[in-house]
């Protein structure tokens, strides 16, 4: 579905992505892992069409998306939870959905429906300005926001950033529940744990270049992979 083949991205002199290739097979979800200025933000602002490539090429559906805008990628159906959420803190819970369907035309009520079935809570904060919502909450809201699109590829930048583990995996619960009603997933973490027991296969990222990749549950067995991300 997405085919990433020899992406390399700098920052002027800095090179962030040293010959990236991956690819995300439809009905997979795939995690990106690696520390802190791996490169892995640069990988998925460079598919959705935030950050234009020095070279390489990305393919998603046999289209060529390197020189697209990210309007038209939104179009194509690739839908990016940012890191930190970025929600609009002054507009209601329901206006911070309601604008994740801005390519859509029609009725929304099926999938205001879904989105509040998925998480009951923004419902109930439906009113509320999205900047009272704990952090917790405003990850449910931004993932609700991207399935008002109806994303073929969701792309989730550290859902599990600064979140207190049980709310970790309740987010993560969610993500798997998204992704077996039919959503493609590619998601980026430092917390590789919690990327390696959901992901179907992984890659890791250092300095750039991708040092690894493999089914997750091998993975998460890997020596090296132990030693460097999951505590020894
Ligand atoms: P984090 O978990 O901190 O988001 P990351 O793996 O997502 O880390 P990136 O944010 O992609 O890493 O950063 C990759 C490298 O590119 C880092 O060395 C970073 O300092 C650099 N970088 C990122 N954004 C810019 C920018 N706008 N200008 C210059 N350098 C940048």
């Amino acid at each position: 579905m997405l085919e990433i083949k020899d992406l390399h991205v700098r920052y002027g002199q800095a090179q962030a992505l040293k010959g990236i290739s991956l690819t995300v097979g439809e009905g997979e979800i795939v995690a990106l892992i690696g520390n802190n200025g791996a490169g892995k933000t640069t990988l998925l602002n460079t598919v959705s069409g935030l950050i234009r490539c020095a070279s390489g090429d990305i393919e998603f559906e046999g289209e060529k998306l390197i020189r697209t805008s990210s309007e038209a990628i939104v179009r194509l159906g690739i839908i990016q939870v940012p890191e930190g959420r970025l929600i609009f803190p002054d507009l209601t819970v329901r206006e911070n959905i309601r604008l994740g369907a801005f390519t859509r035309k029609g009725d929304l009520a099926a999938d205001f429906d879904r989105v509040f079935t998925l998480f009951p809570i923004l419902k109930e904060r439906a009113k509320q300005p999205g900047g009272t919502l704990s952090g917790g909450e405003q990850q449910m809201l931004a993932l609700a926001r991207a399935l008002m699109a109806r994303p073929k590829l969701l792309l989730l930048d550290e859902p599990s950033l600064g979140l207190a583990p049980v709310i970790v995996e309740r987010i993560y619960q969610t993500i798997t529940e998204i992704h077996e009603e039919g959503t493609t997933v590619l998601l980026v973490e430092q917390n590789a744990f919690v990327a390696l027991t959901t992901a179907d296969r992984a890659y890791v990222i250092e300095a750039g270049r991708i040092v690894l990749s493999g089914p997750a549950s091998e993975l998460i067995e890997n020596q090296d992979v132990r030693k460097a991300y999951l505590g020894g």
